[in-house]
């Protein structure tokens, strides 16, 4: 017997995370395996997974200039009608929080078809923010029948709400992609970053993209960011500056000019890993790169006022400096000032995985179809 399983994504931050196990799916014997992408971003997802050899089978195409949610949301729920008239898996993988995990479950259960949600049970409490993540993951517990999640502490948020299902812990499967990608001889493919002083000049990654922090937020962490240089002659900061204009913008307007200060375009996951293997310090509204700096041993801090990944702030890497333009500075001045405190931020545990995240998940799919004797056993 054989499984067909399809696995849907439509950003960057899914296309990477799902990449292992996508990897690991087509290779397994007993599943065939298909890649859908909804488009949601136009071509970042697809070059990631080119960089991990992997070819998407289905190309749904739903973006459009300035598409609003609704929008994404209709035309993935209708093109992956026309894609079940001709395909009919066993099992849609869906990953995380975005337009295309909501719809692309949501659409599985219109067909009645098992759902299984890789990174599942992430909670912030607050169905504002981020927005509409929170929703998004909360109402895809409900739907899927296998829930995939990082940790225990994701697996308790589940059983607390009552969803139906198998849940499994496996570790999130970005630890195993950082595997493949991080190296110590590593060249960068933009020589933008081969030029960088990573020695005589104690490096700060920067990225700064939620919907929530656009406007005023945004203003305030830049100069919070503009002030740090202003006192410490030994900061650089590297800025990937993502493609929203609402970003752009800001970190242009209080960023752009200033001598080490490098905004780049958005570097491929190769080079975003190892340029943060060699940063002194993260400061990130990002999800993903809260999972990976603290992997590599790099304090973060956060440039949110919450977050869904507590576990790494109880475990000491990450810190919550909001989006306050004295919060902020406060919070990079003492790691740039205290070295004790530096160190034990840089010498935390990581929570997040062993790198056999997708491993895991896999034997999970097999168990659930009778295909393997074992439940996998839970990560930590
Ligand atoms: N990333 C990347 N290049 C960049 C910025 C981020 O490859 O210029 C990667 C990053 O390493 C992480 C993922 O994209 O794996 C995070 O994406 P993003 O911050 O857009 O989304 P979030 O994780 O907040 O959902």
């Amino acid at each position: 017997m054989s499984i067909r399983v399809l696995s849907v994504f439509g950003t960057r931050p899914e296309a990477i995370k799902m990449a292992p196990l996508m990897h690991l799916l087509q290779s397994t014997e007993g599943i065939s395996h298909a890649a859908c992408f909804t488009g949601q971003h136009r071509d970042l997802p697809l070059s990631v997974l080119d960089a991990f050899h992997i070819k998407a089978d289905y190309n749904l195409h739903i973006m459009e200039e300035a598409q609003s949610l609704s929008g994404i949301t209709s035309r993935i729920l209708l093109r992956m009608d026309e894609m079940f008239t001709r395909e009919r898996p066993d099992l849609v993988l869906v990953h995380g929080d975005t337009s295309t995990t909501l719809a692309g479950a949501l659409s599985a259960y219109f067909h009645k078809i098992p759902v299984g949600h890789v990174e599942a049970g992430l909670r912030t409490f607050d169905k504002m923010a981020p927005w509409p993540e929170e929703m998004n993951r909360t109402l895809v517990g409900d739907i899927a029948d296998l829930h995939f999640c990082p940790t225990l502490r994701n697996k308790e948020n589940l059983e607390h709400e009552g969803v139906r299902g198998q849940i499994f812990v496996t570790g999130n499967t970005v630890v195993d992609v950082m595997r493949t990608t991080v190296r110590t001889n590593y060249v960068f493919s933009d020589p933008k970053l081969n030029a960088v002083d990573f020695t005589g000049k104690r490096v700060i990654t920067l990225t700064c993209h939620r919907k929530e922090n656009y406007g005023r937020q945004m203003e305030e962490i830049f100069t919070a960011v503009r002030m740090l240089l202003d006192k410490h002659e030994d900061v650089a900061v590297i800025c990937p500056v993502h493609p929203a204009p609402a970003v752009k913008e800001y970190v242009i307007g209080i960023l752009g000019g200033i001598p080490r200060v490098h905004l780049i375009e958005p570097c491929n996951v190769f080079d975003m890993h190892n340029l943060l293997a060699r940063s002194f310090l993260v400061m990130t509204d990002s999800g993903g790169l809260q999972e990976e700096a603290p992997a590599l041993g790099k304090p973060v801090l956060v440039l949110r006022n919450n977050t869904e990944r507590p576990e790494a702030v109880e475990a000491g890497t990450v810190r919550i400096a909001g989006t306050r333009t004295d919060t902020v500075l406060s919070a990079a001045e003492e790691l740039l000032n205290d070295e004790i405190v530096y160190h034990q931020m840089a010498h935390a545990i990581s929570p997040y995985g062993d790198g056999n995240a997708s491993e895991r998940i896999v034997q999970g799919i097999l168990w659930y179809f009778g295909l393997a004797e074992d439940r996998p056993l839970n990560y930590q």
